[in-house]
């Protein structure tokens, strides 16, 4: 055998690609279940940041009616457009219906990257955009954020060159929690590098820079239905993009890359904001009640959050053992192993019955460790 058939398909591959960090997915509740041996149904689920409420009722009703499920979907998204387009407050020449937020993040850097292009990203942040850039050929650059976990603006300029060409900022940012001020991104933007703002929970904090899209060239916002319309299994999200950006983005997607289930939920999600807006203030008022509790039990210290989660610190003890602990009570909470996240969860926010078996759960780890 030769080298290269020993090494199998490594040997084949763009050279770039090999040995390329996977990226860390969440695990399916059937596995969680079997792991803890609690039922699915029983299980706390905090680790995804999804909607504890689940979809719109009205999602459920439309799917199970639909009758052309063996029909392609529209490459256009005609039947999505109209209403994204009142709900964003945009044209939709300026919208770009996705497989998921995630997908439109990978749309874009396919669009902008030559082999060795520069990406710059601020992490702690969410992980999607390494992983997309070194697929897609790029090289990302790491501006950290600083103590407070805000955008280090002078540290993103001061790195810029030739190479450089898009910028990833999430605000909120997953998993701090914190928005990005608009004055701060305004002179990201004005660097002229394609600023990407990952509004994916723009609905639990209120700030967003979309009525800017369409004054400047370079400036994209993503949004996403997974968190705040309870569509995570679904996969759709869309991007309000500059409308030649848009359009060059649309030539470039494969035609069906979002399903007809996918926008039939979009559809109805749209036609029952209400609804799905009370779920979004339940969830805000239950983030309070969730920090204000673990300020009071002081085993964690929970940072501020305009998000459905809560990035926290451990004050005594353990993150992983705590995370460890929570496991085996069917509680999931997520737990990060990376600079400036160190001895640190991150808690979605869930029901209110969520949060008190959180606490009661934590409770019971304190006093095992106070009677020590
Ligand atoms: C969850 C999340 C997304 C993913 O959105 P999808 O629409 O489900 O792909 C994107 N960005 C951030 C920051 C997220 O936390």
């Amino acid at each position: 055998m030769t080298g290269k058939a020993a090494r199998g398909a490594e040997g084949l591959i763009r050279a770039d690609l090999r040995g390329i960090e996977p990226y860390e997915p969440i695990v399916p509740l059937e596995v969680l279940s079997k792991r803890c041996g609690i039922p699915v149904e029983k299980l706390i689920k905090l680790d995804g940041n999804e909607n504890p409420y689940g979809c719109s009722p009205r999602v459920k009703r439309a799917l199970a009616k639909y009758a052309f499920y063996h029909i392609y979907p529209d490459p256009l998204h005609r039947q999505i457009m109209k209403p994204l387009e009142k709900y964003a407050g945009v044209g939709q020449e300026h919208i770009v219906a996705g497989s998921g937020s995630d997908e439109l993040i990978d749309l874009i850097l396919r669009l902008f990257l030559e082999p060795g292009d520069k990406v710059i990203n601020c992490p702690p942040t969410f992980g999607m955009y390494p992983f997309s850039t070194a697929v897609c050929g790029g090289r990302t650059v790491t501006v950290p954020r600083n103590a407070k976990y805000e955008v280090d603006v002078g540290g993103v300029k001061a790195v810029i060159d030739s190479r450089t060409k898009v910028i990833f900022i999430a605000s909120p940012n997953n998993p701090t929690g914190n928005a990005t001020p608009q004055k701060d991104i305004l002179k990201l933007v004005e660097t002229g590098i394609i600023v990407v703002m990952d509004e994916a929970y723009y609905e639990f904090c209120g700030e967003t820079v979309v009525p800017l899209v369409p004054e400047y060239p370079n400036l994209i916002v993503l949004r996403s239905f997974s968190k705040w319309a309870g569509l995570g299994g679904l996969r759709v999200g869309y991007g309000i993009f500059p409308s030649d950006v848009a359009e060059l983005i649309r030539r470039i997607k494969i035609p069906y890359n979002v399903n007809i289930a996918a926008m039939i939920a979009v559809k109805e999600s749209l036609a029952d904001k209400a609804y799905l807006q009370e779920k979004v203030k339940a969830i805000i008022a239950e983030r309070k009640r969730l920090s204000d509790e673990l300020r009071k039990q002081g085993l964690l210290n929970p940072l501020p959050s305009q998000s459905n989660f809560i990035l926290c610190r451990v004050v005594e003890g353990d993150a992983r053992k705590i995370k460890e602990w929570l496991d085996k009570r069917g509680i999931f909470v997520r737990y990060f192993a990376k600079p400036r996240l160190n001895n640190m969860l991150r808690i979605s926010v869930g029901k209110p019955e969520h949060t008190d078996a959180l606490i009661g759960a934590l409770a019971k780890y304190k006093g095992g460790r106070d009677g020590r």
